[in-house]
């Protein structure tokens, strides 16, 4: 048995049945299953259990999933992956700086959650890479053991996966990389749902880096994908 089977993971679900019908199938697998059935409930025993994985729905009563991810994401690094119903958009989930690793949209097959969690434990934090922890492309520096990134001297204020796909394409400047490249690289496993979630990610770095600066660090090859671009 490898060790990933061991891990704990946390439910946070108002859909009693869907809960229930998922803690089956986890404990099935081996790990050790927490479930909360509201948004505070959710947090306390978020305290309590320490999960190596958090399933969170967006929609909870008490606390809403944005809400508890972003207080969360306070203290842990711990992989959270929402839970939304159809309809919901994906721009409303992760775009809110909640700081979700991942998503999934109800209904799901439950093969395909548990190769979400498999992915998300198996995930190392960018930080632990060894190697260099000082990037840098033009004027940007990342530094990845800190976890800062500084345009001159502006301290620019990323969410987790943000960072990380900043990294991802400093790594591999002046490379251009397509989507699917990206979402191995970032979200570390062979994403089953839609891809333009690199397409959104992007979009929040130009605001947050490109847009806010006047710079021009992020390029796009139209049908093909990104690179960031370094001095001429
Ligand atoms: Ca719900």
């Amino acid at each position: 048995m490898s060790d990933e089977n061991k891990a704990k993971i946390l439910i946070v679900e108002d859909e009693t049945k869907l809960a229930r019908f998922v803690e089956l199938e986890l404990k099935h697998e081996g790990y050790t299953v927490f479930v909360a059935n509201d948004g505070r409930t959710g947090l306390e025993l978020f305290e309590a259990s320490q999960p190596d994985v958090v399933l969170l729905d967006l929609m909870l009563p008490e606390l809403s999933g944005i809400e508890v991810c972003r207080r969360i994401r306070k203290t842990s690094d711990v992989p959270v992956i929402m839970l939304t119903a159809k309809g919901e958009v994906m721009d409303k989930v992760i775009g809110l700086d909640s700081g979700a690793d991942d998503y999934m949209t109800k209904p799901f097959a439950i093969e395909e959650l548990l190769a979400r969690i498999r992915a998300a434990l198996r995930r190392t934090p960018s930080a632990d890479e060894g190697d260099e922890t000082i990037l840098k492309l033009q004027n940007l520096t990342v530094d990845t053991a800190r976890h800062t990134v500084k345009l001159g001297d502006n301290n620019i204020e990323l969410t987790k996966r943000e960072f990380e796909l900043l990294v991802c394409l400093i790594k591999n400047k002046n490379i251009v990389l397509t989507r699917d490249q990206i979402l191995n690289k970032v979200w570390g496993y062979d994403y089953i749902g839609e891809t333009n979630v690199v397409d959104v990610y992007i979009r929040y770095l130009r605001t947050k880096i490109d847009d806010k600066y006047g710079v021009k660090l992020i390029h796009t090859i139209r049908g093909v994908g990104y690179y960031a671009k370094d001095e001429d």
